[in-house]
């Protein structure tokens, strides 16, 4: 892992790469007592062609700022974040993820956190901080997109030496299609003023409960609304999408807008929208714009619904092949097998850029040292 640790008198530290392994802090530390904590989540991609590539890393380091920001943390300026993720990934991801063609088409998951570390016991702002970048090893059995086609996934895990990172389990691994559960009214995600627009650790304890209940009915997410019209937000921790034909005959991509302040803008999400209104993937007209269920119950009835999925970097696109709202069950054909024949296009032409099959300039090429 790498870390690097930053005082209110003495600014960041130099970082270093140290083996994968407990922190010392103390109990009173900012982030156990106030959740001063936040997060990025991306991966890095042994391509087809044995390069390895981070997708568009600039726009989490753009985020991770303003994460921080918003819960009081340091600034780590995007540039130098920037520099850290190459510099690690160079160094680590090929013990992972070996230059030799059963590792291509897989990835690393790697996820950058900050942490207020100040052991004042009152509320305030941390006055000593800590930044990480700790690798997650995906293993084999995990649907992700780069255990496709050509790789068999033979190969056991390389060892890397004494610093295991944790595995993905596979109860958590993302499924290829989900079955989604309509949250209550009673269990909101994020609200307007809120920080649900952050990637802070903060958004994310307080909604296990309600995806729990969710697995445990059968469903793999919940499929979060907002407000007395049941605007759609989420799904889980991926943004949501929907193909549908409008009332007048217009096929219509609708994804819900970031003004509120109750959807976090995901990297996947920014990427499909402008994938998606290039005309690269299919013709469609793109919309940024509330949802409400009703809409989307009587566009289902009416034989409009065309498609819905989920994006993110973790699940990356996985269709919706349901959804349970309020009792009324809202089932989607998957007309490509686990998958709609639009999101199978946006996926495809994403990975394509991830695994290098052609050039481009969301695909940030790291040279291995
Ligand atoms: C991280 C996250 C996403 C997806 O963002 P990506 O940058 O595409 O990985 C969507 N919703 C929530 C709540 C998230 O935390």
């Amino acid at each position: 892992m790498l870390t690097a640790t930053w005082s209110i008198s003495s600014g960041w530290s130099a970082p270093s790469i140290v083996p994968y392994g407990p922190l010392a802090i103390q109990p009173a530390a900012s982030c156990l007592q106030y959740a001063t904590e936040c997060f990025e989540g991306l991966k890095c991609y042994r391509g087809h062609d044995g390069r390895l590539r981070l997708f568009r890393p600039q726009v989490n380091a753009a985020r991770f700022l303003k994460s921080a920001t918003r819960i009081a943390l340091p600034s780590f300026p995007p540039d130098e974040f920037l520099k850290l993720l190459v510099k690690f990934v160079a160094h680590e991801a090929p013990k992972w993820l070996p230059n030799n063609p059963d590792w291509r088409g897989r990835f690393l998951y790697l996820r950058p956190t900050m942490i207020g570390t100040s052991i004042k016991i009152g509320l305030q702002r941390p006055d000593e901080a800590m930044m990480f970048i700790v690798a997650v090893f995906v293993p084999a059995d995990v649907n992700g997109p780069g255990n496709s086609a050509s790789n068999p996934n033979s190969s056991p895990a390389p060892t890397a030496g004494p610093s295991t990172p944790p595995e993905v389990p596979s109860a958590t691994s993302p499924p290829t299609r989900m079955k989604l559960l309509a949250s209550k009214q009673d269990m909101i995600r994020a609200w307007p003023g809120g920080f649900g627009s952050s990637k802070v650790g903060a958004n994310y304890g307080p909604t296990i409960v309600a995806q729990s209940e969710a697995r445990r009915r059968g469903y793999d997410q919940v499929l979060w609304l907002f407000g007395p019209e049941d605007y759609v937000t989420e799904a889980g921790l991926a943004n949501f999408f929907m193909l549908w034909t409008t009332k007048d005959g217009i096929k219509e991509l609708v994804t819900p807008p970031l003004e509120l302040g109750v959807i976090l803008e995901g990297v996947t999400r920014r990427s499909v929208l402008e994938v998606c209104r290039s005309g690269k993937v299919g013709d469609v007209v793109v919309s940024e714009r509330k949802a409400k269920m009703d809409e989307i119950v009587s566009a289902y009835e009416e034989g409009r619904m065309l498609e819905a999925f989920a994006v993110g970097t973790a699940v990356f696109v996985a269709s919706v092949s349901e959804i349970d709202f309020r009792g009324k069950k809202l089932i989607l054909p998957l007309d490509r097998g686990d998958s709609g024949g639009f999101a199978t296009a946006v996926k495809g032409y994403l990975e394509g850029i991830m695994f290098g099959r052609f050039g481009h300039k969301w695909a940030h090429l790291v040279e291995e040292v």
